[in-house]
């Protein structure tokens, strides 16, 4: 059988369950084991960054004088940092439990 030029390249197999998606380049997890370490991350992920907020209000309450103005900029910056160190977090869990 010929190969056809110009023909998109066939997906490669998961690095993770050898099922052949669309997408997936060589050395990538498939959509679904993806999503099932991301899952699998994310009770981890929300205890840190809920830790990391923690530790800005904690900061901003006994390091800074709060005056109203500065309340609303530090319930502002916890909330960045939340999600932040929550992405974070997630990419580097999925990262050392693929393997
Ligand atoms: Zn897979």
């Amino acid at each position: 059988m010929l190969l056809r030029r110009g023909s998109p390249e066939p997906p490669a197999p998961c690095a993770r369950c050898s099922r052949r998606a669309a997408g997936v380049r060589w050395g990538d997890l498939c959509p679904e084991c993806l999503a099932e370490l991301r899952r699998r991350a994310s009770p981890l992920a929300r205890i840190i960054s809920l830790v990391f907020a923690g530790v800005v209000i904690g900061y901003a309450y006994w390091r800074i004088p709060l005056t109203p103005a500065t309340r609303i900029w530090v319930a502002a910056i916890a909330v960045a940092t939340y999600f932040l160190v929550r992405k974070i977090t997630t990419g580097i869990a999925v990262e050392l439990m693929r393997k």
